[in-house]
């Protein structure tokens, strides 16, 4: 089995949603994709958080297996924070504070038993460190990467250059348009596939997802849910469930992807039923295995 090395954020997370508020819950890009890729595969973490980010955090992160020796802790720093809330609609969030903290003075330093990663999952973070740790993998079989329109207003030529240099594309709809200036979702991605990935992956929130590659388009549902209690993670858990999945198998072919896909809904479906790292934290794999089963059926005709 192979490991996936995660960069990306680690966060504190205050957020309102319809069900309720939390404050400064464990959150970030990277934590969540780490906590999903985990269900399937080993992983290795790069990121940085500061002297206040609470131990049973790392505690539960290590409990995953997760690998954290990158995984810079910096004395008298403080945590990257992000609040936000999903009030007027539970599939785009609004950004009421971002506070890099720590991770605006951040250099990533690959340890060395990171340098051999074949998969690497760039998840949402300044697409400048996104390059920083892909110029240190030496020989990565395969990139994925996610963003969000924070980096795509003011890092635009940055994101685009990390879109260059990555096997598979991850980004929401809302993203996709603001990205190419395109409306239609097809052409969109499309264009994207032009600035080099083999597959750009367009998230709908509880309307799926559909994958674009040179000579197929693969459009899936989401798992259906009567109740979303806080949408935070659900693309950083697909995304780190894709690269999981993939790592497991072993089988970077577009037909595994698909199914890969299907895993990542799956997983954050789950993410999305309870606040923070909730729904993901005690998964188990027979649970994800029924929903993939569940979507399964709901397509077939
Ligand atoms: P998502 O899967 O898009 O819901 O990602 C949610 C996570 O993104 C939250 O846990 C936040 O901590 C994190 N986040 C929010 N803003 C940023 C940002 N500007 N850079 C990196 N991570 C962020």
């Amino acid at each position: 089995m192979k490991e996936v090395l995660i960069v990306g954020s680690v966060a504190l997370d205050s957020i309102e949603t319809p069900a309720g508020t939390v404050d400064n819950a464990l959150g970030g890009a990277a934590t969540y994709g780490a906590a999903a890729a985990s269900l399937f595969s080993p992983v290795q973490l790069v990121g940085v958080v500061g002297d206040d980010f609470p131990a049973e955090h790392t505690q539960f992160l290590e409990s995953r297996g997760i690998d954290l020796e990158g995984l810079q802790r910096i004395e008298g720093g403080k945590t990257f924070r992000w609040k936000g809330d999903y009030i007027d609609d539970l599939n785009a969030a609004v950004t009421h504070e971002t506070q890099l903290g720590v991770f605006e003075h951040f250099e990533p330093t690959l340890p060395e038993s990171y340098k051999k990663a074949e998969l690497v999952f760039l998840a949402n973070i300044n697409p400048s460190l996104q390059l920083q740790v892909l110029d240190q993998v030496e020989n990565p079989k395969l990139v994925l990467c996610d963003t969000m329109n924070l980096w795509i207003n003011l890092a635009r030529e940055a994101v685009l250059k990390v879109f260059g240099r990555v096997d598979i594309a991850v980004l929401n709809d809302g993203e996709a348009r603001m990205l190419t200036e395109e409306d239609n979702l097809l052409v969109a991605g499309r264009q994207l596939l032009e600035l080099g990935p083999r597959a750009v992956i367009i998230k709908k929130g509880e309307h799926g997802s559909l994958m674009i590659t040179r000579d197929a388009l693969f459009s899936v549902p989401a798992y259906p849910l009567d109740k979303v209690v806080d949408p935070t993670g659900a693309g950083d858990t697909f995304a780190g469930s894709i690269m999981g999945y993939l790592a497991k198998t072993g089988d970077l072919s577009d037909a595994n992807l698909r199914r890969a896909i299907v895993y990542g809904g799956a997983v954050a479906s789950c993410t999305v039923q309870e606040f923070s790292l909730g729904g993901v934290r005690d998964l188990k794999l027979d649970e994800i295995e029924r929903r993939f089963q569940f979507v399964r059926d709901l397509c077939a005709f």
